[in-house]
């Protein structure tokens, strides 16, 4: 653990500038909360067991990184036996309080690479504002606050997200009301900090989550800004799915004495995708899809376009064709979009079609394939999209139609990743045909 920790007097926020429960008594503590709060909570394993189930691991297990049994508790109940590359690279690292640069894509583990380590942190001291963890989208800001949720279900801490899009009320009452981590899209925090809902004056750690998309989206003022109401002695860490020449920019500003950690090569994409291109004229494109979903046993299949109205166009085409499809992009509501993805999850729409911006950051198991439908206009981009399957165990399949202009597209698509894509064609699509 760290010793940079702030010390000093609880601020005034009603019950909660009391000290933390020691580790031992942590569990207890959240026991009791839930005995109340959620008493329909399924049965988790004792802490015995948790820790039976821990040192059991062969190995390079959980066990090996040296965690709390309140968090090893939550890790058993998420049925996780060994950690992932990055988790064991960047676990121990981060618990001595080093700054660390991840480099890693979505699927490799890396949300609870940071979140484990800052509740071991949060699990002592004062219950205060301690960690913030900026994304670049809600969905990822979602999906990192029920990580924290995940992993720290026995640690009795307060988590709140805080994105555009959705009224400031419920926010404004859980910032006043004190957290102990708040996950943030920049936007929106920079409002919650003029307006003083919120104060980061005690921080201890700052996660750059995504940094590259958050450069790709314009975020660089708003992170500046964030960043200079956090005091300097804090920890720091920034992971990237990619690091071109800005984010390391954006690294040697922010970070100090960083340890760099890398799952895989640079730009590499997941080796659990079976990628294939489909080469295609561009206006049959729709055709080709709604073709492949008939025969193909395609379950749950995430496609992208480049355009919003694109994505439109082809879910009406898809529900032309009687397959069920929804869309997601950023002219839906959060509502919309929220209610897409729980059908899509509950397997009640097989197809979900996104744009590049509504994709980063949603975390949704057994995507069995991704198809480009547009082919992405950055190579990185490719690498981002095709995360979305084969993630952490399982295996996926990447499908990319390609039309005459995209050709030149692919092939820095295929030089990026190291690796040329076989070409696969339906009799009847392809071109010249
Ligand atoms: P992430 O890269 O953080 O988005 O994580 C990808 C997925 O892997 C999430 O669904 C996690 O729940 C899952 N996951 C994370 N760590 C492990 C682990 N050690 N074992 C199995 N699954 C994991």
């Amino acid at each position: 653990m760290t010793t940079d920790k702030k010390k000093g007097p609880a601020r005034g926020r009603g019950t909660r500038g009391t000290k933390r429960p020691a580790k031992g008594a942590a569990d207890t503590a959240k026991a009791e909360r839930h005995a109340t709060e959620s008493p329909k909570e399924p049965e988790t394993l004792s802490l015995a067991q948790a820790e039976a189930a821990a040192s059991a691991s062969d190995g390079g297990g959980f066990a090996e990184l040296g965690l709390h049994p309140t968090v090893m508790r939550a890790i058993v109940d998420a049925g996780y036996t060994l950690p992932t590359p990055i988790q064991r690279q960047a676990i121990p690292l981060a618990l001595k309080g080093r700054d660390l640069m991840g480099l890693a894509q979505t699927g490799t583990g890396k949300t609870a690479s940071f979140s484990i380590p800052i509740i071991e942190r949060l699990l002592d001291g004062p219950a205060r504002t301690r960690a913030l963890i900026l994304t670049p989208t809600r969905e990822l800001c979602q999906q990192v606050e029920e990580a924290f949720r995940k992993y720290g279900k026995h640690a009795g801490l307060g988590v709140v997200s805080v994105y555009g899009g959705v009224g400031y009320d419920t926010q404004v009452a859980a910032l006043r009301g004190g957290v102990d981590v708040v996950v943030a899209t920049p936007g929106r925090l920079i409002d919650h900090l003029e307006r003083q809902n919120v104060s980061f004056d005690e921080l201890e750690v700052l996660v750059l989550d995504e940094a590259d998309r958050m450069l790709d989206m314009g975020f660089a003022p708003q992170i500046s800004r964030i960043v200079a109401t956090i005091p300097p002695y804090r920890q720091t860490l920034l992971f990237s799915a990619t690091m071109p020449p800005e984010v390391e920019a954006l690294a040697r500003k922010y970070l100090r004495k960083p340890v760099v950690v890398q799952v895989g090569r640079r730009s590499q994409a997941a080796t659990t995708v079976q990628h294939f291109v489909y080469p295609v004229p561009k206006q049959r494109k729709a055709e080709l899809l709604a073709e492949l979903l008939k025969k193909d046993s395609m379950d749950s299949v995430l496609v992208f376009t480049r355009t919003k109205h694109g994505a439109d166009r082809v879910v009406r085409h898809l529900e032309h064709e009687g397959i069920n499809a929804d869309a997601l992009h950023a002219d839906k509501s959060q509502g919309q979009r929220e209610a897409a993805l729980q059908r899509f999850r509950d397997g009640k729409t097989r197809v979900l079609v996104a744009t590049d911006i509504a994709q980063r950051g949603l975390d949704i198991s057994g995507i069995t394939h991704v198809i480009n439908y547009d082919v992405p206009q950055q190579a990185e981009d490719y690498v981002h999209r095709i995360g979305r399957t084969g993630r952490a165990a399982q295996t996926g399949d990447a499908y990319t139609f390609m039309c005459a202009d995209e050709i030149a597209m692919v092939k820095t698509i295929e030089r990026t990743i190291n690796q040329e894509i076989p070409r696969r064609s339906v009799p009847g699509y392809d071109f010249g045909t």
